[in-house]
């Protein structure tokens, strides 16, 4: 399958609870993930060998359900697993927009939940590193309500899901959840062939 990498390297920017509702988000990604027809290739990388977050995830999924899951768990850095120009980062503060799903990228999401919104802390983590960004084209499709683009990691995995096995966009964003957005722009999927080309530029 196509890889899909969780970037680990978030502990300290949470405090203890967000940091257990992260891993029940990484949970409920990895469940939805393992039942669709054509599942992600899961990648936690930058996860520390006895971290406060490798801990939990052991005590949550008990060792022998761990070491059996289809997930490659590493402290390896994704840009030291993969080629930097596949690895496109998504992040809710990107300038660039996700227009098509690309099937030879490897999306990369920060595996990171936080209460009150720090925002641009996964795109100053990109930039470090030099790697494209692309965030999902929420106000392209939606007419978007007062409040954070941000979504949760399960609602990211059904998104990502569906755009790589429909190519559509308003099949994916049904994932939005209803309460952020008031509905879907009318004209968008008549235009889609006018779009331009995807934008995930480099820095
Ligand atoms: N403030 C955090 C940050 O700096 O990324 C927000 C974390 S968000 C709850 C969890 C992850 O989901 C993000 O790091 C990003 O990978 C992904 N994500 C959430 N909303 C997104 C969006 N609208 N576009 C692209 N990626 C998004």
């Amino acid at each position: 399958g196509q890889p899909l990498v969780y970037d680990m390297s978030y502990d300290q920017h949470m405090t203890r609870r967000e940091m257990e509702n992260t891993i029940s988000q990484l949970m409920e990604t990895e469940g939805w993930n393992r039942r669709s027809v054509d599942p992600f290739h899961l990648h936690f990388c930058n996860l520390q060998p006895d971290s406060a977050y490798h801990r939990e995830l052991l005590k949550r999924y008990g060792q022998e359900t761990w070491d059996r899951l289809p997930i490659t768990a590493t402290s390896q850095r994704h840009v030291d697993m993969f080629p930097r120009e596949d690895l496109v980062y998504l992040t809710a503060d990107s300038p660039n927009v996700l227009h098509t799903f690309d099937h030879s990228k490897v999306y990369v999401i920060g595996a990171m939940v936080d209460r009150s919104i720090q925002s641009g802390v996964s795109l100053a983590n990109a930039k470090r590193l030099k790697l494209s960004t692309a965030r999902l084209p929420l106000d392209e499709y939606l007419h978007w309500e007062i409040g954070a683009k941000n979504l949760t990691l399960d609602q990211m995995i059904r998104i990502l899901m569906t755009t790589k096995e429909t190519g559509s966009w308003e099949k994916a964003l049904d994932f939005v959840p209803k309460r952020k957005h008031d509905g879907f722009h009318q004209q968008k999927s008549k235009d889609s062939s006018q779009r331009p080309e995807t934008s995930t530029g480099a820095f």
